[in-house]
């Protein structure tokens, strides 16, 4: 009887984990489609200064037009991209567009501030990247200043050494880098102070609780503290409430995104919020 039910629970496994397989195989296979179909398209976060209320730059933030779905975040399918090498034509569509956008939101005079592009782990490890980034500034007209690469700081960490090495040269050619999810990832602090890096966004894990956990108010508190001592740009990733936005400006961050300011919004909506926020001024 034991037997027969342990001999049912892997049938039960199995099952379960081929459906996950196809839906694995499926995505990907799709994603290709999507590529050729140029099915993805950006949507943008604005970052915001809560000083003095203004927008200060946007994160582009991939998403995908299904035939099926409709507007997919990348919940559904990042993971299956980053995964396999598709990531690398998707990351390189990416960064062409964002450049491709930056060009024309400055020839009409807006001034969006500095866009990051989220970087996988698959892209920073292929020696292509810098070349392709470099290349593609020159075609597009794009100024290397307008824009910020985005690293999970687990991947950073996953090889200190070499990415302080590969850091540095965009920052050589004038790229801006800020560490993503920061908190999550063991940093070491030996090798943060070497890291040339610009900005760190404090996870939203840490922001969600603010205000029932001490604990993550300690955290928050913390690394606003390290950032700045440091010498860099600190942001809070995730503030949806207006009592998490006033917990994070008490404790001393300025920078903020999240849904409390505005989700992430396509192209057109951008050139709204800017040409408002340049009334105001
Ligand atoms: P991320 O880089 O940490 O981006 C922040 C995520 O938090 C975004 O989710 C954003 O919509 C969401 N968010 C912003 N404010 C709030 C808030 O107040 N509350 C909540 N609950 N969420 C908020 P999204 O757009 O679904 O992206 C998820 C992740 O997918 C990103 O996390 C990033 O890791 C990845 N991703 C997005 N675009 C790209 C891309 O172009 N390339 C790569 N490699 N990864 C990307
Ligand atoms: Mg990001
Ligand atoms: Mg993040
Ligand atoms: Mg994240």
């Amino acid at each position: 009887k034991a037997k027969s039910q342990g001999r049912n629970r892997y049938i039960f496994f199995d099952q379960e984990m081929n459906q996950e397989t196809n839906e694995h195989l499926e995505v990907e296979k799709s994603l290709h489609k999507a590529l050729v179909n140029q099915e993805f398209v950006l949507h943008y976060q604005p970052q915001v200064n809560l000083k003095s209320g203004k927008i200060i730059g946007f994160e582009a933030l991939l998403r995908w037009k299904h035939p099926k779905r409709g507007l997919t975040a990348p919940g559904y399918f990042i993971h299956v991209a980053e995964e396999s090498e598709l990531i690398i034509e998707i990351g390189n569509w990416v960064i062409k567009e964002v450049m491709r956008q930056l060009k024309e939101w400055h020839d009409k005079g807006l001034r969006p501030g500095k866009v990051a592009i989220n970087i996988a782990g698959k892209q920073l490890e292929s020696n292509h990247l810098i070349a392709f980034i470099l290349q593609n500034l020159k075609e597009s007209g794009c100024r290397p200043e307008w824009i910020e690469l985005e690293i999970v700081e687990r991947f950073i960490m996953k090889d200190a050494t070499k990415s302080i090495a590969l850091l540095k040269r965009f920052r050589e050619l004038g790229l801006d880098i800020s560490i993503d999810d920061f908190g999550t990832g063991h940093s070491s602090l030996a090798y943060l102070k070497e890291l040339p890096i610009t900005k760190l966004k404090i996870d939203q894990s840490f922001v969600q609780n603010l205000e029932n956990s001490s604990e993550d108010r300690a955290i928050a508190r913390t690394i606003i503290e390290l950032g700045r001592g440091l010498g860099l740009v600190v942001l809070a990733e995730g503030v949806e409430t207006k009592a998490q936005k006033e917990l994070i400006h008490s404790s001393g961050c300025d920078l903020i995104q999240g849904y409390v300011f505005s989700k992430p919004v396509d192209a057109k909506s951008v050139e709204e919020m800017l040409k408002n926020q340049s009334h105001m001024l």
